[in-house]
């Protein structure tokens, strides 16, 4: 299943790339390993932080990413070929679930028709990649569904739309939409993905979350949400 070791090194700073499962789902993030990883910071004492469900940092070796507290995130979907299904239908509708599960709306995804201002680019492995790649390597694998984005110094590294000469994206998730046949599967998928993009680095052992490896459901569960209220609730170790 996933071949990584969950031990940061802290003795010195390196760069190291993580990965989820070949088949199925994967997450990509180049983690800059420094010191304070699993920190003394702590949250509003007089909050109440939901425990998780299923570890959301066990793709990412411990590190606890999220946007910004309040961030609007803006994403973009590239024009995808005909396939009888629609990938923007299906990143909408992600959108609409992932924002009802924050408790506080600690975070909501929005839809953006510019590629330009976009927080998060969703696009079909059929149409070139959307972005230069920037500091990280950039190389998708043969994963249904992809995330990715790149730390540098606890910070995603804004990546460039090729279209652009402004820095904007955050994140990318790139679909296969030759192993979804139908808006369902699409759905699932693209929902899975972007549970990633909002904070979920982890995948849950039961197949009735969204966040499990090869999910079927559409939709996050009570236990997907209360992963993501546990995320949105701590102190970020990589702000997205
Ligand atoms: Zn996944």
């Amino acid at each position: 299943m996933l071949s990584r070791t969950h031990q940061p090194d802290v003795s010195r700073p390196i760069s190291r790339q993580r990965r989820g499962q070949r088949r199925g789902h994967g997450i990509r993030l180049a983690v800059l390993v420094l010191g304070a990883l699993g920190g003394t910071a702590c949250g509003d004492p007089t909050a109440t932080v939901p425990d998780f469900a299923y570890d959301p940092t066990a793709l990412t070796g411990g590190v606890l990413y999220r946007w910004s507290t309040g961030t609007r995130v803006r994403v973009f979907v590239e024009a995808a070929p005909s396939t009888g299904v629609s990938l923007a239908t299906a990143t909408q509708r992600a959108a609409q679930q992932w924002n009802a599960a924050p408790a506080r709306g600690e975070v909501a995804l929005e839809i953006v028709t510019d590629r330009n201002v976009a927080d998060v680019i969703v696009y079909d492995r059929g149409t070139p990649q959307p972005v230069v790649a920037g500091l990280c390597p950039f190389e998708p694998s043969g994963a249904a569904g992809y995330t990715y984005f790149c730390n540098v110094n606890g910070r995603a590294e804004k990546l460039r739309p090729v279209t652009s000469t402004v820095k904007t994206a955050s994140v990318v998730i790139r679909v296969d939409m030759t192993t979804t046949a139908t808006q369902s599967a699409l759905d699932a998928l693209v929902a899975h993905e972007m549970g990633h993009a909002v904070g979920i680095g982890g995948h849950s052992p039961d197949a009735a979350d969204l966040m499990y490896t090869r999910p079927t459901v559409t939709a996050p569960s009570a236990r997907d949400r209360q992963t993501l209220r546990h995320v949105l609730g701590r102190p970020a170790d990589l702000t997205l």
